[in-house]
This record gives structure tokens, sequence and C-alpha cells, in this order.
């Protein structure tokens, strides 16, 4: 009996918690998520969401924007300063990704209405697969430090500063930076990084993604972003960091 408890322990399934006011789109996603073999709640507005999302027994949050309440943006800032859970923003228009990519709310990925399905379940798994093993990866002892004339990464403490000033960022724009200091002068094209650092199979990611996080991580780290002195772009080709 005991072995049996334990191993449906192990097996327990990845829950989702579907935040979205729209009846028809929040019971979609739910059978859904429910075929692909995970559990879901669902909350239909921005305060409930943001309820059971710091409750923590989620795995993943796809997260509606326009929600009666409290609107996602709000929903997830406010998550963000609690919980690590991979957030997935679900927005109708297309025109919002670059604002929400560019708000720094803290979400780890995006998908437009109507979404794909295929794409939508293989962002999920890559956001769930990518947190599990940032949970379980530690940096070995003597590579800790990154050093880069005036930027030190320090590994260990997810630390960034520039010639000795702190530099706040993201996970995932730390997790780009890091990506392209540990290989210098080697350009990598925005799939390949989209497929190293998001996780993604270049078939369904959105190359801007790449494009809208080096913009910002330039306006972190960069004096003057239109002369880069750090991160650099390869003409037609893709981006590297010397
Ligand atoms: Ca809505």
């Amino acid at each position: 009996m005991q072995g049996q408890i334990e191993q449906t322990k192990a097996e327990k399934k990845k829950k989702i918690l579907i935040v979205e006011d729209e009846r028809n789109i929040a019971q979609l996603l739910a059978y859904n998520m429910m075929q692909a073999g995970y559990d879901y709640d669902i909350a239909a507005d921005g305060v409930e969401g943001l309820r059971r999302a710091l409750t923590g027994e989620y795995d993943l949050i796809l997260l509606d924007l326009m929600l009666p309440k409290m609107d996602g943006f709000e929903v997830c800032r406010r998550a963000r300063e609690k919980i690590n859970t991979p957030i997935i923003i679900v927005t109708a228009r297309e025109e919002e990704v670059e604002k929400v990519m560019g708000l720094e709310i803290g979400a780890d990925d995006y998908v437009t209405k109507p979404f794909k399905l295929r794409e939508l379940l293989a962002r999920i798994k890559a956001n769930i697969r990518r947190a599990s093993n940032e949970f379980v990866k530690k940096p070995e002892p003597e590579e800790n430090i990154i050093k880069i004339r005036g930027l030190v990464i320090d590994l260990n403490r997810y630390h960034v500063t520039n010639h000795g000033a702190e530099v706040p960022l993201t996970k995932k724009d730390y997790d780009l930076l890091v990506h392209l200091a540990k290989n210098p002068g080697r350009v990598f094209t925005r799939e390949e990084l989209l497929e190293q650092v998001w996780g993604y199979e270049g078939y369904y990611g959105d190359i801007r993604t790449v494009d809208v996080a080096i913009r910002r991580l330039r306006e972190k780290l960069e004096a003057d972003p239109t002369k880069p002195e750090y991160l650099f772009t390869k003409r037609g080709v893709g981006y590297y960091l010397k």
C-alpha cells in the first residue's frame, strides 16, 4: 500500500490555474488542459485569480489581461512579488504583445488569441519544464562569477552589477544575459536563443520575444543603447556579447 501511495505522489499531475472571464474560452482551455493530462482550476476574475495564484499550489498560470475586478497586468505584478510560478499571458490583441513584454510585470511568456492549441501546449510544457529545472540546477562552485569588463554576473546570487551598480533584471532577461555571457563572441541566431533560453522548439517561438528582450537588456546595461559596448547585433544573423 505504501508503495502505491508513493507512486501516486510521484506521478502527481501538474496543475494549471486558468484566469479567464470569458466562459467559453475558459472551458475550452480547461477541456484541453484535461486532455493534455493536467489538473486545472478556473478563476473568472482578477481578484479570485490572484487569491488562487498566491496559494502557490499551481505549476503554471494562464492569465487573461482584460478581467473584471482587477486586470491581468495587476494580477501578474502582484503575484510576482510573492511567487515564482510561470505565468503565460493570454492576450487578444497582437498590439499588446510588445506592451506585455516591455512592461516588466514579470510574465514569462505570452500567447495571442485565437491561440493555436499545439503552440499553447508546447509553451506550457516548456515553461513548466524550465521552472522545474531551475529548481534542481545548482551552478558549479568554481564558475560562479562571470566578469566582462565592468559587467559582473554572480551566478550564485542571480545578481548583476555594471561598474559596481546593481542592474535589476527579470528572470528571463537574466537567463538571456547569462547564456550570451557564457559564450562570449559567439553569435546566436534568434531561433537558437528562443530554443536555448526560452526552451521552445523553433517552430513555436516568436522571434520578436528575443528582440524585445535584447532591447530591454541594452537599456539596462549600456550607457548608450544605440552604441552598445556589450550586446552586439550581427546584422542578418543574430546577437552576441563580448
Ligand atoms: Ca477577458
